[in-house]
């Protein structure tokens, strides 16, 4: 446990408590050993004037929606503390009605929603209040003997309370157990099964103490025998997945969710060690490290130790036996889907809508699972009982984030692959795809590719769509970081210099026959066994105005242009049974796009004796095509908007009288 506590990095705050508070908050934060992604709180109480002259106690306190390590001094709404105090002594209250109860004793209505646990900050009569979720003393928490174990430890210095539901019970609970405390004698509160509260006057010493707290607890663990990091330098290589077999678990997961999700594969020494522990059943089938991850986890992991479709099947149905087992009236079933799962001897999967739910289900399954192997070596993982982690699952604050509806991007869970991406149409078809939620497999023959998109969501990869090999192992990356293939845009293209038939290089006739044609072909027929595991699959070529409106000096293009159309129409026909629909767009005259260089628009425009705007929008609707018009309709043709149609050709062209 490091102290990341700087003196010069603190100094420039000296007198400000808020700012402190924001300075030690986000040295809790970043350290994932103490909290992940959004978990623990963190307060200071200020005395402050208000807007008529009179002195107010404040407790500002860590809002909702923010992340400890990140925050800054707007993301801690000011609560009065009289009217916290005064909510600690009700007999009862809602969650819903101490929100709102909070709310209305808020300094600035327009601040965030003030943590849950702001009335049990407001009750600890410190200036500084800290509170993480720390892995070690949770983890000691979680053994067979934890209580016991934390008492010896940390003797008189902290008071150690049995967990109850956070929230205004938890509140409640404490108020009722520290009323005749000398508050003095204590450092911080443990909370069992949960986690540790430290306090102090001085921000400094309410961090150090949490560091010291958390030190013991990692000291502890290495005397009692487990491993602070788990051996994992002999694991050996995880079994390597068909990725159909993958693409087929992804599947049957968005269906169980009831909406296109991601699946992500985790092969590294931690996963496969977990993964092939003697009594996976056991371990992985107890519970969460802290109850209040299981909204991002479920309570267990789905374990594949049977054929995944059936495993699936089986976590569902247990699911709703839970459901059932420990709800109370008014309550909404989730979706029976996991959040991860463990494969044995292949490594772990983690499911959810987008990259950022990926990342957060992994750091957390990833504490998750050492903190269970370490706990194996001091006698056992021992995680709470069932009806507590439901209550928190199925919390009312939670249930009514559920009513309020989830807003999501239309093609948000799936999952695209576009070619020639590095550019023009398909760089644009990149972009729209990513605007609208989906995550993408961008490829290009030019090296550009793999740093030209920063994005999580994005997997740039150099692929030549001429050699089947390299569409197989691209294809292969893309199962293996997303979980399978639904959209495919057939973009890559070349344009020939001009030349009459009689004049055609044998070359460049076969170059763009190559690229414009049989690459389709081979890229089509490498993504349909992906697309038939898609979730409402669709494929769009981008083919050209040529097709329909062919022009003099341009065969080698428009010929293989007009085979990529016969070949898109066949595969509609092919494809129909299985659901996968295949449009085609006819764009024209889109000149931003690399080859349109100032220079060579000009000259075009002179030949006809006309303005380059003129030039651009030589149309019937004289509009001008940009690469973003074309994507936009791509993506419209691969979502819902499209539902019912295949194998269209849509022009693109702001209206050309040969075509119509
Ligand atoms: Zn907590």
């Amino acid at each position: 446990m490091d102290n990341r506590w700087r003196d010069a990095d603190a100094a420039g705050f000296a007198d400000d408590p808020l700012q402190l508070r924001v300075y030690t908050s986000r040295l809790l934060g970043q350290d994932p050993d103490l909290v992940l992604h959004g978990g623990g709180n963190t307060s200071v109480k200020i005395e402050q004037r208000n807007f008529f002259g009179e002195t107010e106690s404040l407790l500002y306190v860590k809002g909702s929606g923010w992340d400890l390590a990140t925050i800054e001094a707007a993301g801690f709404p000011a609560v009065k503390m009289d009217v916290l105090l005064k909510m600690a002594q009700l007999k009862a209250l809602s969650d819903s009605d101490m929100v709102r109860l909070q709310r209305t004793a808020m300094l600035d209505p327009a601040a965030p929603n003030p943590s849950v646990e702001a009335i049990l900050h407001a009750l600890i009569p410190f200036t500084f209040v800290d509170h993480t979720h720390a892995d070690a003393v949770v983890t000691l928490s979680n053994t067979p003997q934890g209580e016991q174990v934390l008492r010896e430890l940390y003797g008189e210095r902290m008071l150690i309370f049995p967990y109850v539901m956070p929230g205004f019970v938890l509140a409640r609970d404490i108020y009722r157990r520290t009323r005749d405390i000398d508050w003095s004698r204590y450092d911080g509160i443990i909370l069992l099964h949960h986690g540790v509260f430290s306090f102090a006057d001085d921000a400094r010493q309410s961090y150090e103490r949490m560091i010291d707290i958390v030190a013991s607890a990692e000291a502890c663990i290495r005397e009692r025998g487990g491993m602070l990091e788990v051996d994992v330098s002999t694991e050996r290589p995880g079994t390597e997945p068909d990725p159909a077999v993958l693409a087929d678990i992804r599947r049957q997961v968005s269906r169980l969710k009831g909406r296109a999700s991601l699946c992500r594969l985790a092969q590294d020494p931690l996963s496969l060690s977990f993964s092939r522990h003697d009594e996976l059943d056991r371990i992985a089938a107890q519970g969460p490290l802290t109850p209040d991850h299981v909204i991002r986890t479920k309570r267990i992991p789905a374990i594949l130790d049977q054929e995944p479709g059936a495993a699936l099947e089986d976590f569902a149905a247990a699911y709703r036996r839970y459901f059932e087992k420990n709800s109370t009236a008014g309550l909404t079933c989730l979706d029976p889907a996991p959040c991860w799962a463990v494969w044995p001897g292949t490594g772990t999967l983690k499911f959810g809508t987008t990259v950022s739910d990926l990342v957060i289900i992994d750091d957390i399954n990833r504490h998750t699972m050492k903190s269970i192997l370490q706990a194996e070596q001091m006698g056992g993982w021992c995680a709470l009982p069932e009806k507590d982690i439901f209550e928190l699952e199925y919390w009312e604050l939670e249930q009514a984030k559920l009513k309020k509806g989830q807003q999501s991007a239309g093609l948000q869970g799936k999952i695209a692959l576009v070619t020639g991406a590095a550019s023009g149409i398909g760089k644009a078809c990149v972009e729209a795809l990513l605007a609208q939620g989906a995550v993408v497999a961008a490829l290009d023959v030019n090296a550009a590719i793999t740093t030209l998109f920063t994005q999580e969501a994005v997997l740039g990869r150099v692929c030549d769509v001429t050699d089947s090999a390299q569409i197989q192992s691209a294809l292969r990356d893309l199962v293996r970081r997303f979980g399978g293939l639904d959209i495919l845009v057939s973009n890559a293209g070349t344009f020939p210099p001009s030349a009459r038939i009689e004049e055609l290089d044998a070359e460049q006739w076969e170059r763009s026959m190559a690229i414009n044609l049989t690459s389709h072909q081979r890229l089509l027929s490498a993504c349909i066994p992906f697309l038939r595991l898609g979730i409402d699959p669709a494929v769009v070529f981008i083919a050209s105005k040529n097709v329909p409106a062919p022009g003099p000096g341009a065969s080698g293009y428009s010929v293989a242009k007009a085979g990529m159309t016969q070949l898109a129409r066949v595969a509609a026909l092919e494809l129909a049974g299985d659901g996968i629909r295949v449009n085609i767009l006819h764009p024209d005259a889109v000149f931003d796009t690399a080859i349109w260089t100032d220079e060579v628009l000009e000259k075009r425009a002179r030949h006809y004796g006309i303005s380059v705007q003129e030039y651009k929008s030589k149309n019937l609707l004289k509009t001008e095509i940009r690469s973003q018009d074309v994507a936009d309709l791509a993506c419209a043709l691969a979502g819902p908007l499209f539902a019912r149609t295949t194998g269209a050709q849509i022009p693109v062209d702001g209206g050309n009288d040969r075509v119509i």
